[in-house]
């Protein structure tokens, strides 16, 4: 079922609270944030967890982001703040940064796949802020689809995804930023960024004073499922194919383009998705899983999806690309 709520809302709406009282039971509930809808339960509670998995059908090894409400949380769930966490805290929280840090007893296992950290987040939606608050316990929310596939930045894309496999799918409008936080690991060898997002390389590097190394590429067994070899993928195959390599298409192709600014004419293309035309990254990131839903739906063989510039943004939308790009297993 969706509910829509207001999505500048800090209150909680009925919405909201109908949400609260299902989680607090142990239930489902997909809800907005700035990156993209997540499907919550609460954190400290082990079975209702285990649900996320299931709706998902998620792998045990994929641990998931724990969603606070206030960087006052911390001390329960985390065992130490390293200062270059804190620095970082200040900075970009509420945000669409993940951070990775020693877990405490209160987050169970199935939260952090085993592992003896855990990845903590304080969202900025007004949203997903008035959830938290008024369930007082942190939300355990990976996002609302299905294992491998594209993230929703839509209620109607929960729905797609998820169906009744999800007890609330609180509507609060399309996602602002539409791209998965950026995850950052401080451990003792130094920060290292898990997964490219919102926030940029150059900002992180900015805010600590020096280099964040990156963790090591596309792995089988990844220390951050975000560096799966495939991920975020639609169903349609795709292929990252630069601008000046996209010929006019052979008669009877049925190719989809997920263009950056704009689409070369005359290439018979059955479906073209714009990313933004003003070539702006921002909008771009915002764009572009929903863009690729409707490429996925427009019954095409191929999806060709042109290359955004690596800087800032553009490197969380090539990562994601690259992932959909990826061979199946
Ligand atoms: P999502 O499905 O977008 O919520 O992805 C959650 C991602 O957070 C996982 O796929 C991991 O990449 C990452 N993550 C969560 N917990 C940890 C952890 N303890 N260590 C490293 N990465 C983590
Ligand atoms: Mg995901």
């Amino acid at each position: 079922m969706i509910l829509k709520t207001q999505a500048a809302s800090t209150e909680p709406t009925p919405a909201v609270t109908r949400a609260a009282a299902i989680l607090r039971a142990g239930g489902l509930v997909a809800f907005p944030t700035e990156t993209v809808y997540g499907l919550g339960a609460v954190a400290t509670d082990a079975r209702a967890v285990a649900r996320i998995f299931e709706a998902k059908e998620r792998p045990h090894f994929d641990p998931l982001i724990v969603h606070l409400g206030s960087a006052d949380w911390l001390d329960r769930y985390v065992a130490s703040v390293p200062p270059e966490a804190r620095r970082l805290m200040e900075r970009f929280w509420p945000g669409p940064l993940t951070l990775v840090l020693p877990k405490c007893e209160d987050i169970p296992d199935i939260v952090t796949s085993g592992l003896p950290t855990v990845a903590v987040r304080m969202p900025a939606h007004p949203v997903a802020h008035a959830l938290i608050t008024a369930v007082g316990l942190p939300l355990a929310a990976p996002s609302a689809n299905r294992f491998g596939q594209l993230s929703p930045t839509t209620a109607q894309a929960v729905e797609e995804e998820l169906g009744s496999r999800v007890d609330l799918i609180v509507d609060g409008g399309p996602t602002q930023l539409g791209i998965e936080s950026t995850i950052v690991a401080l451990g003792e060898t130094g920060p290292r960024l898990l997964r490219p997002g919102p926030i940029t390389m150059e900002e992180l590097c900015e805010c600590l004073g020096r280099e964040v190394m990156v963790a090591n590429g596309p792995v089988a067994t990844p220390e951050s499922p975000g560096m799966l070899l495939r991920h975020y993928a639609p169903r349609t195959p795709l292929r990252v194919l630069d601008s000046r390599a996209i010929t006019p298409l052979p008669p009877g192709r049925r190719v989809g383009l997920l263009a950056f600014r704009s689409a070369p004419p005359s290439h018979g293309f059955s479906a073209v998705e714009t990313l933004s035309a003003t070539g702006d990254l921002r909008e771009a990131a915002a764009n572009l899983f929903a863009a690729l839903r409707r490429l996925d739906a427009a019954g095409v063989e191929e999806i060709i999806a042109e290359p955004v510039p690596e800087t800032g943004l553009g490197n969380a939308i090539m990562d994601r690309l690259r992932k959909a790009a990826a061979p199946r297993a």
